[in-house]
């Protein structure tokens, strides 16, 4: 096999390797089934049995109560930014957005088209550096659901605390960040995120939704944006991404083989701290965002001048760590870690970083 880098990209995004070995030893001939799992029928009882699993684990994983439906969907994180609106804005045709980056401004401009979006909070004045202090009094208590992108991927910032919304349903993007620490899954309305960052490959869209907010779709909705089709349906109303969801279950077993969520948070926390602790004395580089907000999973950081941002991803890549130039819209470097990411991958990448804070101060 030819060398492997560390791949600090923000999605799609490094997998574990042992997971992909595992998916390569199956390509050709899943076990028992004699074809590979690409060539299987999604109503083949081999192919039942995977969703089935990949859905036991996940509500294992994260303590998904029984009164929410789990839902494997195509169209990306996307997709969601529409299929929210028209399946839950559906009593007062209102609802409440926090924009924290560029996910929750596409998500608020796309819900516009279907109703009324009133914005509670923005850090847009900041370049979306922290987590807004919300002012409970702008919430609307008409609103059909609160929304908010648990994890910033482009500026790197996450919400460390919820907000109460009463009786309004929270919804959450965790396209970033699922799976890569606990959360309280009773707190939300709607969960979703796109497999592409901690999950599997792109294709696949994992939504979790409490079942008392299913059945009221606006009358156009499409059949396939109704989340309740899919819901009674189990995923199967038509043909799903199904390698997606087979490869997704395999990430999940192997989040289990590592302690589960708990202990790969602790895993995620050693990381950061590692890559935040050297920029806060460094010299040379500086993180971008308030402390407090920062990211387990995306970590935003400068050089003094684009110069020595251009030369460092430069150096950088060819000591083989890829992929840390910063978003197109913010310029300087990210670093991605998500779970897949070993605390090796970064203990060297910031060794690396202080060989080249020595070579250019
Ligand atoms: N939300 C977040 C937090 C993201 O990082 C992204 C993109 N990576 C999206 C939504 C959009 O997802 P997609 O490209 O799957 O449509």
């Amino acid at each position: 096999m030819e060398k492997r880098v560390y791949n600090f990209s923000a999605g799609p995004s490094m997998l574990p390797l042992e997971v992909l070995e595992q998916a390569q030893r199956e390509l050709v001939c899943y076990p028992s089934a004699g074809m590979s799992v690409m060539e299987m029928s999604h109503r083949s009882k081999t192919f039942e049995n995977i969703l089935e699993k990949a859905k036991a684990d996940l509500k294992e994983l994260m303590h998904i109560p029984d009164n929410y439906k789990i839902l494997f969907l195509q169209g990306g994180g996307s997709t969601q930014f529409a299929m929210i609106p028209m399946n839950l804005m559906n009593k007062n045709n209102k609802a409440d957005y926090v924009i924290t980056g560029q996910w929750a401004k596409k998500a608020a401009a796309e819900a516009e088209r279907y109703g009324k979006v009133n914005i509670v909070a923005s850090s847009a004045d900041s370049t979306f550096d922290h987590i807004p202090t919300l002012d409970p009094s702008k919430f609307d208590p008409e609103a059909d659901y609160f929304y908010i992108t648990l994890n910033n991927t482009i500026y790197g910032t996450r919400w460390t605390e919820l907000p109460d919304t009463g009786n309004v349903p929270l919804v959450g993007d965790m396209s970033s960040s699922i799976l890569s620490q606990e959360i309280d899954i009773t707190k939300f309305g709607l969960l979703y995120a796109g497999a592409q960052k901690n999950l599997g490959p792109a294709g696949v869209t994992v939504v979790i939704v409490r079942e008392d907010l299913l059945g009221n779709a606006m009358d156009f909705t499409p059949t396939m944006l109704r989340y309740d089709i899919h819901a009674e349906n189990n995923s199967l109303y038509n043909t799903p991404p199904t390698y997606g969801i087979y490869f997704m279950g395999l990430v999940f077993d192997w989040v289990k083989r590592q302690g589960g969520v708990a202990a790969l948070q602790k895993i995620n926390e050693r990381k950061a701290a590692i890559l935040y602790d050297f920029l806060d004395q460094s010299e040379l580089f500086r993180g971008t965002v308030v402390k407090k907000d920062r990211s387990l999973m995306n970590a935003p950081f400068v050089l003094p001048t684009k110069e020595l941002d251009e030369k460092f991803i430069k150096e950088a890549k060819a000591q083989g760590f890829e992929n840390l130039k910063g978003h197109r819209t913010v310029g300087g470097m990210r670093a991605s870690m998500y779970n897949a990411m070993p605390i090796e991958g970064v203990e060297k990448l910031v060794e690396f970083m202080k060989k080249f804070e020595m070579e250019n101060k």
